[in-house]
């Protein structure tokens, strides 16, 4: 059936500057990482995306290998993005990355001038789309020198296969490093994107104030620890669930009862305030005013529906925030 987008799509949803940027990001954004490769159902795939556009989501994430098999999250994209998204392109804040493995040989890995740029032109093709919003290094390597891997997003960006560059999975330093190349090339790095939840707080530890200190943005990815926080791992693990998949990242090793227990007080804290764990957990992460976008990852309507009505609720008081370091402690 044709689409055509809800008339109030940005009625609810907020927007927020990406660093110093012109670029505004939904608070919550969309990644095809999971759930949208070819062992999933188009129709699931294009029900979510519809409905995100319609709830204000104008920022869908993703990356030369997302499916299983690698490539096939943007081709299904794409046959999607052609059914119903090409009236809406301006609208849309589209990305894409290279940086992991995706082909056999020396040139479909890493960091490379030769990769990134020829990769970018297979996601564009896969994707339908004549450019994408913004194009990421996907990860930092130690082996090519940081200008060649800067200088060839500077590249994608002057010939127009990309609006912005972006930085993924970089420590401290090296973010810190990339920043100033790209800036003395005259193509600033818009945002790094990076893991962040509850239960991974890593980028607490220096890449927030290397981003803050330097007007970048950040959007959070894997916020529910894929899945772990929310209640559906309290009876175990359901068949359909991400770690219960066996192409999922997300093993049944990685729920133990010590992570059990912090779950099981967090999702009462999250019942106090009338949420659930998974509103709670992404709310909290936007309490840092450095977070420009949390971007969240769905396997129904209905999960879409729910992560999105944590903006209902984002506020937390002191106690709140003190009582949930303890939980995590
Ligand atoms: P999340 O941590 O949000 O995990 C998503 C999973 O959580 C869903 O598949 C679902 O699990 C469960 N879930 C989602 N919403 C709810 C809800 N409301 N209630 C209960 N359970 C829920 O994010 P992802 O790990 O999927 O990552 C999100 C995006 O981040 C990716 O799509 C990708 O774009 C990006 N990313 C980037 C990486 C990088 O290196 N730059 C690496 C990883 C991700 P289930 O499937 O079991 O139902």
């Amino acid at each position: 059936m044709e689409y055509l987008a809800a008339n109030n799509r940005y009625d609810q949803m907020q927007y927020k500057r990406c660093g110093n940027s012109g670029i505004k990001l939904p608070l919550f954004s969309l990644g095809l990482w999971h759930n949208f490769g070819q062992v999933e159902p188009l129709q699931k795939g294009r029900s979510i995306l519809r409905k995100a556009f319609d709830l204000g989501v104008t920022h869908f994430d993703l990356a030369n290998n997302y499916g299983p098999p690698y490539g096939s999250a943007e081709e299904n994209f794409g046959v999607i993005f052609q059914k119903d998204f090409v009236p809406y392109r301006q609208e849309l804040f589209l990305s894409s990355k290279a940086g992991y493995d995706m082909w056999a040989g020396p040139y479909g890995d890493w960091g490379s001038r030769k990769y990134l740029v020829s990769s970018c032109d297979q996601s564009l093709k896969r994707m339908q789309v004549d450019y994408v919003d913004l194009f990421y290094s996907h990860r930092y390597d130690p082996e090519t020198p940081l200008y060649e891997t800067m200088s060839a997003l500077d590249f994608i960006v002057r010939s127009g296969r990309a609006l912005y560059a972006g930085i993924s999975n970089y420590p401290p330093e090296q973010t810190q490093k990339a920043i100033n190349i790209l800036k003395d090339l005259g193509t600033p790095c818009l945002i790094h994107q990076t893991k962040y939840s509850m239960l991974e707080r890593t980028a607490e530890k220096g890449l927030l104030d290397v981003l803050g200190e330097n007007g970048v943005g950040c959007i959070a990815f894997s916020p529910l620890a894929q899945g772990l926080l929310s209640d559906k791992y309290l009876k175990g693990v359901p068949d359909d669930s991400r770690a219960g998949k066996s192409y999922g990242y997300l093993w049944p090793k990685d729920i133990n009862e010590k992570v059990i227990a912090k779950i099981e007080k967090l999702n009462e804290m999250a019942d106090s305030r009338k949420q659930t764990l998974a509103q709670m957990a992404l709310a909290w992460l936007l309490k840092d005013n450095r977070i420009s976008s949390v971007l969240i990852g769905v396997s129904s309507v209905a999960q879409l529906e729910n992560s999105l009505a944590a903006t209902q609720y984002l506020n937390f008081s002191q106690e709140e925030l003190e009582r949930i370091e303890q939980i995590l402690a």
